[in-house]
C-alpha cells in the first residue's frame, strides 16, 4: 500500500486506503455542496443541515467510488487476477491490480464492471428520488448521488488508456491482433491524443471566460497524457527487450574479494576508485555473498577499518539473483519488486556475472541504435 495512505481494513481480503489528499477534497466538497449546491435547490433550509447533508452525501459519494473499485476487483479475482489494494485519491480510487490479465475477455470484463456498477448506482439513487420526495435531506443526497454516478461511469468510458474505456478499447484490439502489446500501444497513443483535446479544450475555455473549469480540464488532460506516455514507454522497453536474456546484457568482468577484505580497502580500491556499486565476496572460488554501497553506508566511516566484508555482506543464501537464461524484462521487474540495482548472475554457486540495471539501459540504447539502420 501506499504511504501516503490511511488504512481503512480490508473488504474480499483486499487492503483498503484513502490517501491524505482525500481530505481535502471531501473538506472543499462538502463547503461546495453546502454553500451553493444545495441552497440553490433547496430553499430556506437551516445553514447546519446544509452541512450535516453535504457532509453525509460526500461521504456516499467515497462509498459510491470506493463500490466502483470493487467491482472492477470482485470481477479481477473471479479471473483468478490478484488485487494488491484499493486507495482513494483525489480523482476516484485506484485498484492496484497485480497481474496483466490473462486475455482480451478478462481485461474486457474487469475493466467495463467499474462503470456498469456506477451507472447501477446512478440507477438506484433516481428510482430512490420518489420515493423519499417528501423527505427534502435524503432527496437532496439521492439527487446529487445519481448525477454524480452517473459522470463517473460516464467519464471513465472516456476511452483514454489507463481509463477504464481505453482498458475496454485495449480489450478489443487485443482481441482483434491477439497481440497484447500491439493492443497496449494503440490504446495508449489514442489515450494521448484525448488527452490533448481535453487540453486544447480545457484552454480554449480558460480563455473565453471560463477559468476555473478550463483550469481544471486542462489539469486532467495533463494527467492522462503523462499515463499514456508513461505506459508508451514501458511498452517500449518491453518490445525491444522482448526474446534477450540476461546473458546478452550482463557484465561478466565484475570485481571479488576476499571476506576478510576491510571495508576501508573497499572503499578506496573498488568504489572510489573505479565506480563499483556492488562487490561479489569470493572465498576459493565460491560465491559467499554480495557488499552493496547500501551495506556499507550503513555503517559508520570510523568503524570502515575494523570491518570485514564477511561482515556486513548480504550471504549467498539470502541474495536475490538471476540466472543467464533469464527473461531481461523478468529480470528488471524482479530489481523493481526487491528494490535493488544490481543483481548476480549464478550458476548454482558460479558466479558468471553481474546485471546492473545501467548494464539494461546501455544495451536498450544498442538495441535501438541497430533498430534505426
Ligand atoms: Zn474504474
Amino acid at each position: 500500500m501506499n504511504r501516503s495512505a490511511i488504512s481503512l481494513g480490508r473488504i474480499l481480503g483486499i487492503p483498503i486506503g484513502v490517501d491524505y489528499s482525500w481530505f481535502l477534497i471531501f473538506a472543499l466538497l462538502t463547503w461546495s455542496l453546502a454553500t451553493s449546491y444545495f441552497p440553490a435547490e433547496f430553499k430556506d433550509w437551516p445553514v447546519t443541515q446544509y452541512w450535516i447533508v453535504g457532509a453525509v452525501t460526500v461521504i456516499f459519494m467515497f462509498g459510491s467510488v470506493l463500490l466502483h473499485e470493487l467491482g472492477h476487483s470482485v470481477v479481477a479475482l473471479r479471473y483468478k487476477v490478484p488485487v494488491r489494494s484499493i486507495t482513494l485519491f483525489v480523482f476516484g480510487g485506484v485498484a492496484q491490480i497485480g497481474a496483466e490479465p490473462p486475455s482480451a475477455i478478462a481485461e474486457f470484463w474487469i475493466a467495463i464492471a467499474g462503470p456498469i456498477t456506477s451507472f447501477a448506482l446512478a440507477i438506484f439513487f433516481s428510482l430512490l428520488q420518489p420515493v423519499v420526495s417528501t423527505f427534502a435531506p435524503v432527496l437532496a443526497l439521492a439527487k446529487y448521488l445519481a448525477y454524480i454516478n452517473g459522470t463517473l461511469g460516464l467519464f471513465n468510458l472516456i476511452p483514454g488508456f489507463p481509463l477504464d474505456g481505453g482498458r475496454v478499447f485495449r480489450a478489443v484490439v487485443w482481441g482483434i491482433t491477439k497481440s497484447l502489446n500491439r493492443a497496449t500501444l494503440i490504446a495508449a497513443n489514442l489515450g494521448r491524443f484525448i488527452a490533448y483535446l481535453f487540453i486544447i479544450f480545457g484552454v480554449w475555455q480558460m480563455f473565453s471566460g471560463n477559468f476555473g473549469n478550463g483550469l481544471w480540464i486542462a489539469f486532467i488532460g495533463w494527467f492522462l497524457e503523462s499515463a499514456a506516455s508513461s505506459q508508451i514507454r514501458q511498452q517500449t522497453i518491453h518490445d525491444l527487450l522482448e526474446g534477450h536474456h540476461v546473458a546478452d546484457a550482463m557484465r561478466r568482468d565484475y570485481t571479488a574479494v576476499l571476506p576478510g577484505t576491510t571495508l576501508e580497502q573497499l572503499v578506496n580500491q573498488h568504489i572510489l576508485g573505479n565506480g563499483q556499486r556492488s562487490l561479489v565476496v569470493k572465498q576459493d572460488d565460491r560465491v559467499t555473498g554480495l557488499v552493496t554501497l547500501h551495506n556499507v553506508k550503513a555503517i559508520p566511516a570510523s568503524d570502515w577499518s575494523t570491518t570485514t566484508a564477511a561482515q556486513v555482506m548480504i550471504p549467498v543464501t539470502k541474495m536475490k539473483c538471476t540466472w543467464p537464461g533469464a527473461e531481461l524484462t523478468d529480470a528488471l521487474g524482479e530489481m523493481d519488486r526487491d528494490g535493488v540495482n544490481q543483481l548476480p548472475v549464478m550458476d548454482g554457486y558460479q558466479i558468471l556475472g553481474v546485471l546492473g540495471r545501467d548494464d539494461v539501459i546501455s544495451f536498450l540504447r544498442t538495441l535501438s541504435e541497430f533498430r534505426r539502420h
